[in-house]
């Protein structure tokens, strides 16, 4: 029997991005002891706390169908969180609650594009976004933002290519690249998308973790937020990834469609689960900032290392979880790279392909293990590199 063309067209047939990923978990399960810096994931699970609130809230009796759309304490409690973080007035009716940032992602495409239209996405991108545009029937097109400007998007480009598009995917701070967009950055965005009456779908899941400058969230300039949608989630904000707990933030109306879609879709989010993420967001600013600070941490060994050689080239990350390395002194792709570092080595690395073509000459190391194995594995990868560099020569 044939299947969907939607459906069998998520990936094109091709890899999903994730292959090197799968590799070392298979690696793993066969007993390798692989160190990886593959996915955005806490080494930390979820706090005991937090578990607590959900475990209790089992226990009380929350194991019903939960309020479609999220609980309105839960989405009071988004609504307020953004409000204070963005300053633009938000409340439970611009909040619809929804299985992680990725369903999140899913829903708002789904919201704001018909089957056929066009999305564009910056590039280098999270790897999931080609997948989950194609999954909503919409087509991706992608803008590259070019190394030489730290990866912030440019204006003029996202102009040339916002004709015939019916919205545009970003995401500050950027997974994989790091970059936390400046105010001008935004600015430009904006201009494009009320320019080009573009639907505009802000990725913030990372906006607890900024290194260097400001986060500024795209809907808080004039005349973005009717046309924003705003995804968040706990996932790495509260170390909350296995809970898919995330959201939607924008206008009233889109965000009762949002909420018409969820029936369908997933008929809410579980109440126990919820109650949690209400748990956590209550313990405010304190308990991100923990969450966030082993990545500060990891970061300044990353950065220190790399200034003792010149094998790879970097741009320190201004945010998020990860930190991207320019390879291609190596003489190797990021792919080849990532392959033979996970096999000669034992460390797992996304390569930079599976974040787009803007990023072949890259690989992805996500800072997400205990400081000493980070700083040994790091320190390794870097002259496993310089090997590969003296090869080549
Ligand atoms: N958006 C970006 C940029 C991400 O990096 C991720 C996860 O890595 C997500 C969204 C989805 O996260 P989750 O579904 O766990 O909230």
């Amino acid at each position: 029997m044939q299947l969907s063309q939607r459906i069998t067209g998520i990936n094109e047939g091709a890899s999903d991005g994730w292959g090197l990923f799968y590799m070392a978990r298979e690696m793993v399960a066969a007993g390798k002891p692989v160190v990886e810096l593959t996915i955005g994931e806490h080494d930390i699970g979820t706090a005991p706390e937090v578990i607590r609130a959900m475990s209790a809230a089992a226990h009380e009796g929350q194991t019903g169908y939960a309020t479609v759309a999220g609980e309105v304490d839960l989405r009071a409690a988004i609504a307020d969180r953004v409000q204070a973080r963005t300053g633009v007035p938000t409340g439970p009716e611009n909040v619809v609650v929804t299985p992680g940032g990725q369903g999140a992602l899913f829903s708002a495409i789904t919201a704001v594009a018909d089957p056929g239209d066009d999305v564009l996405m910056v590039e280098p991108h999270y790897t999931t976004y080609p997948g989950s545009i194609r999954a909503t029937a919409a087509r991706p097109r992608a803008v590259r933002a070019r190394a030489e400007d730290a990866f912030q998007p440019r204006a003029e480009d996202l102009a040339a290519a916002a004709p015939g598009a019916r919205a545009l995917l970003v995401n500050s701070p950027n997974n994989p690249t790091g970059a936390v967009y400046s105010r001008e950055t935004v600015e430009g965005i904006a201009q494009v998308c009320r320019d080009h009456d573009l639907w505009l779908i802000s990725d913030e899941v990372y906006d607890t973790q900024i290194w260097a400058g400001q986060h500024l969230s795209p809907r808080a300039l004039p005349g973005m937020a009717e046309r924003t949608l705003v995804v968040g989630s706990m996932s790495k904000s509260h170390a909350m990834t296995g809970s898919r707990v995330g959201w939607v933030i924008g206008p009233e109306e889109a965000v009762a469609a949002l909420a018409d879609l969820s029936v369908p879709m997933t008929y809410g989010i579980p109440a126990y689960i919820q109650e949690a993420a209400l748990f956590a967001l209550d313990q405010g600013e304190p308990f991100e900032d923990e969450v966030a600070a082993p990545f500060l941490r990891r970061r300044e060994t990353a950065v220190a290392l790399l200034a003792q050689q010149s094998a790879v080239r970097a741009l320190p990350p201004d945010g998020a979880m990860y930190i991207m390395l320019d390879v291609r002194q190596t003489g190797v792709s990021g792919e080849v790279f990532a392959e033979r570092l996970l096999r000669e080595e034992l460390i797992a690395v996304m390569p930079g392909s599976s974040f787009g073509p803007a990023a072949t000459d890259h690989i992805r190391v996500a800072m997400t293990v205990a400081d000493d194995v980070f700083a040994e594995s790091f320190g390794r990868m870097l002259r496993f590199a310089a090997r590969l560099k003296r090869e080549a020569a």
